[in-house]
């Protein structure tokens, strides 16, 4: 998939907008939505999502969009960095299948770091353990404000 193209509005991420697959929700709000990646690449890896979007990547965004996205963001990276203490937080996006993008509508990751803890693969590593991953989206939830 290049940076151009049409948005697949049967992408896993629209689908769980729909409430088609299951995801362990983090956050909503009018414009964004937070779950945790089930594929993390360290505890606590969250991604947030435009609700209203057909934009593959950050280029397609509408600015508008586009701010609110990043204020969802930094509101779940705060509740992130209430609920689980890192020492430090990734916030990554990709764009094009070249840049690492496996998923076309427009997200952002939020990877909380621990001193001398590895980063995992992105999008290479197992899958998180479906309780553990429930548990620590109430607990991040727990700290929206
Ligand atoms: P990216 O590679 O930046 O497009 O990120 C897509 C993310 O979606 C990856 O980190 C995957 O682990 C994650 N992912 C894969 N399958 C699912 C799924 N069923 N539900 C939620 N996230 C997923």
């Amino acid at each position: 998939m290049s940076l151009d193209g049409t948005y697949d509005d049967g992408n896993i991420f629209a689908r769980i907008l729909r409430g088609e697959i299951p995801a362990a929700r983090v956050f909503e709000d009018e414009h964004v939505l937070a779950f945790m990646d089930p594929f993390p690449q360290a505890s606590g890896h969250t991604l947030v999502i435009p609700k209203h979007s057909t934009a593959r990547n950050l280029l397609d965004e509408d600015p508008a969009v586009l701010a609110n996205l990043i204020l969802g963001v930094q509101r779940v990276a705060r509740a992130v960095r209430a609920a689980l203490n890192p020492d430090g937080l990734v916030i990554t996006q990709f764009n094009g299948a070249c840049a690492g993008q496996t998923v076309f509508h427009l997200h952002a990751h939020i990877i909380p770091r621990w001193d001398g803890v590895a980063l995992g693969r992105h999008t290479g590593g197992g899958m998180g353990d479906p309780a553990e991953l429930k548990a620590l989206a109430e607990q991040i939830s727990a700290k929206i404000s």
